[in-house]
């Protein structure tokens, strides 16, 4: 039976006129349920109950909010396999990454139950007699938050939890594609005891509900995590209204292969980076450059690795890589694999399977060099360009000659090698002998360049960007 997702304002779940199907991407027949279609209107009823929530909730104790999110947090943990059956059907993921990344959101929300006890301020001393100096956090007041499918509660997570710990109301609008993640996430924050107002979601494309939330005047930051084209467009929608703004954006990540790298963990390190997930991670590995001294071994065992990946359903056990996430992104892809030919790479898989789903094989671009548009652009799928280099140096000139600066990494047995490569990547997180996709919850996540905009998330810089600063100076005679 399908599942009706409405939207959330004030404590109810609200009907729509319109829905949309939300479909399996393993079957693109097969619908799982269908999400209510908000518009202005609905931003602004949720905007409003937000912004009434606001002042009770920054008055909460901080006990409150704490005992909220680690319930949250607890739930998701205790559904994740359950939850992750939905997300896998929804979105693609193979059962094991969807139930890990439910895991994963129940810890951010644990992490963040924590944190809300432990908000600090400062107490400096003047420059004047007698005059004390105080800095201190408060909340922003209503966040909209805006997500995309292929981290879709994980993500969600990552926001809302922080924005909730350090008393902020939320107004969430997940991707369109992944609307059951956002839906199961809300059924457990309200089960978990959050008042009315405090946290509300709504469903619809990104121009009519994204735009209205962006543009709305009652709402004081965003949190964007989404694609550089219409990050760039909201950043300067809230450039003109002074909104207070986080984006996390896209990538084109390279992994240096080094000539006196473990052949065999490179191989295993950029197989999991740039195919897992069918690549569709902003931290992939999209562009694997290698040293010439083991170029031909490399390419050789990873055209032998990619070849006994199995493509298959999410929800078998045996399967690694699963389908792209809509018949639009697979299409997108294709046309990449086309262009790659068209610019003499050497193109090794990355065909469509004859299926009702949307499945590819893995596929390398062989022989590539830094100025193709295919190892310019991000692709978002199971694609990676391979890039002969002769030296360190031109390594890593090669990695940071790129528009984003999400994550690079490096695979070399040189303590030396790495630590340069450390200092000198322009990503905002780096990793050595480490897939570039996989992180800790418990450190910031972001990048530089045209990857990243503003505070970073997660961990406890989190509070940079969800909370405002005060400084207040007392004399007390
Ligand atoms: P997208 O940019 O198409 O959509 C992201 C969200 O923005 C969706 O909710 C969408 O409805 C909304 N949106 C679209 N147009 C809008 C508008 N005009 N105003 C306001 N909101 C609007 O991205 P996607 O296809 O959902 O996700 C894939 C992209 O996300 C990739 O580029 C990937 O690299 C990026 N991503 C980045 C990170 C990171 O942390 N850096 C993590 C995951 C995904």
């Amino acid at each position: 039976m399908s599942s009706k997702y409405h939207h959330l304002i004030d404590g109810e779940w609200l009907s729509s006129p319109d829905y949309t199907a939300n479909l399996n991407p393993a079957d693109g027949e097969e619908v799982i349920g269908y999400s209510a279609q908000g518009d202005a209107a609905t931003v602004d009823a949720a905007v409003s109950t937000a912004q009434r929530a606001a002042p009770m909730w920054a008055c909460t104790t901080s006990q409150m909010r704490a005992d909220i999110l680690d319930k949250a947090g607890q739930l998701l943990l205790e559904r994740a396999s359950q939850i992750g059956h939905v997300l896998a059907r929804e979105e693609g993921k193979t059962l094991s990454e969807a139930t890990g990344e439910t895991v994963r959101a129940g810890q951010v929300f644990k992490f963040f139950a924590g944190e809300a006890l432990r908000v600090t301020g400062q107490q400096i001393a003047s420059l004047r007699a007698g005059v004390e100096v105080g800095v201190a956090r408060e909340p922003l007041g209503v966040v909209g938050v805006i997500t995309p499918w292929n981290f879709p509660i994980a993500i969600l997570a990552w926001k809302v939890a922080p924005a909730l710990a350090y008393g902020n109301t939320v107004v969430l609008k997940p991707a369109e594609l992944t609307p059951a993640s956002a839906h199961n996430l809300a059924q457990i924050l309200a089960e978990a005891g959050c008042p009315n107002g405090v946290f509300n979601l709504v469903f619809g494309p990104g121009e009519t509900v994204g735009e209205a939330i962006v543009n709305h005047p009652d709402i004081s930051a965003i949190s964007f995590t989404g694609s550089q084209g219409v990050g760039q467009r909201i950043s300067a929608a809230c450039g003109r209204s002074q909104k207070k703004i986080q984006m996390e954006m896209g990538g084109k990540n390279p992994m240096v292969i080094l000539d006196d790298a473990d052949l065999d963990h490179a191989v295993d390190v950029s197989v999991n980076g740039a195919f897992f997930s069918t690549g569709q991670r902003c931290t992939a590995s999209s562009r694997l450059i290698v040293h010439a001294g083991v170029y031909d071994a490399f390419a050789e065992r990873m055209v032998g690795a990619i070849r006994v990946l199995r493509v298959g359903n999410p929800l078998d056990e045996m399967t690694q890589i699963r389908p792209v996430c809509s018949k639009q992104q697979l299409e997108s892809n294709l046309s990449y694999v086309k262009l790659a030919r068209a610019e003499h790479a050497d193109v090794i898989g990355g065909e469509a399977l004859d299926s009702r789903g949307f499945f590819q094989k893995p596929g390398l671009f062989l022989n590539a060099n830094n100025s193709m548009r295919t190892s310019r652009e991000e692709i978002f799928g199971p694609l990676a360009s391979v890039i002969k280099v002769d030296s360190f140096e031109e390594a890593v000139c090669v990695a940071n000659d790129t528009p984003f600066g999400l994550s690079s990494g490096i695979c070399t047995s040189s303590l030396r090698r790495a630590s340069h490569f450390k200092s000198q990547s322009t990503a905002g997180m780096v990793m050595v002998n480490l897939p570039t996709a996989g992180v800790d919850y418990h450190v910031p996540f972001g990048g530089r360049k045209g990857s990243s905009f503003g505070a970073r998330e997660q961990g406890r810089m989190a509070v940079e960007f969800y909370s405002s600063v005060k400084t207040t100076y007392t004399f007390s005679g």
